[in-house]
């Protein structure tokens, strides 16, 4: 039998059993183990981490474990500087696109609806998610933590809030993207990039009261969705509002 010492900082903490939480955990073990595999263990997805010490050196994933290391685990993103780091991932690609898990619909909605590339089916399953993450370069937001303990995915982001009008002020403050918002630039049906389109070319499509007050029309080229500014636009502005102001997140 081994013994450890393993100490998770800051936002790590948020996974871990409260009685855990921001102190020296000692722990035993009787196998070989990376230190990827003994920090999941802990329910810490290794997409949340930027740095591990062990006994003060950094070292990556791929580390065995070994009697008696003291291990310290810091998070990603945030409160480390990139000089501090040992690149564990490199840099988040810019500008930052997303792909949802199937539970997080909503999200990706209001993504869309603020102009930010996010993919998202309900019918992904875990492999394909994982798989899109890693070859788009995408963030993978997820609240299964098991899909982040997957190797192939650098990118990943446990969403912590249930209520989607809480995600997104979560990820929007988490990747700083406040000041890159563009509503109504994006298909909220399918990402598709919208683009504006001529009346006639569309007049036949349009119930008669859209087309005798309405002018300006936007169509997603990959769906032939059309959007104006109807009756529904008011609704969907308030919600533009609401995300966009800078609400803090408890
Ligand atoms: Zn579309």
């Amino acid at each position: 039998m081994a013994q450890i010492g393993i100490h998770f900082y800051q936002t790590l903490n948020d996974f871990i059993a409260p009685a855990l939480r921001d102190q020296e955990i000692n722990h035993c073990f009787f196998r070989r183990a990376s230190v990827k595999d003994m920090i999941e263990s802990f329910n810490v997805p290794h997409t949340e981490v930027a740095l591990i010490l062990v006994n003060g050196h950094a070292v990556n994933f791929d580390y065995l474990v070994q009697d008696s290391d003291q291990i310290e685990v810091y998070p990603t993103f945030e409160n480390c500087p990139p000089s501090a780091r040992l690149r564990l991932r490199p840099e988040i690609p810019q500008p930052l696109t997303f792909v949802a898990d199937t539970n997080l619909g909503k999200l990706a909605r209001y993504l869309r609806l603020l102009g930010f590339d996010c993919l998202y089916r309900n019918d992904y399953d875990d492999k394909s998610i994982a798989e899109i993450s890693h070859d788009q370069e995408r963030m993978l937001l997820t609240r299964d933590r098991s899909l982040l303990q997957r190797r192939i995915i650098t990118f990943g982001y446990f969403v912590r809030a249930d209520n989607p009008k809480i995600q997104i002020h979560e990820v929007l403050k988490k990747f700083d993207l406040y000041s890159t918002i563009k509503p109504l630039t994006r298909c909220t049906r399918c990402n598709g990039k919208l683009a504006k389109i001529h009346k006639e070319q569309i007049e036949h499509r349009l119930q008669p009261l859209t087309k005798k007050y309405y002018s300006n029309f936007l169509t997603c080229p990959n769906c032939g969705q059309i959007y104006w500014q109807g009756s529904h636009h008011s609704r969907i502005q308030a919600l533009i509002d609401e995300f966009t102001n800078n609400w803090p997140i408890p």
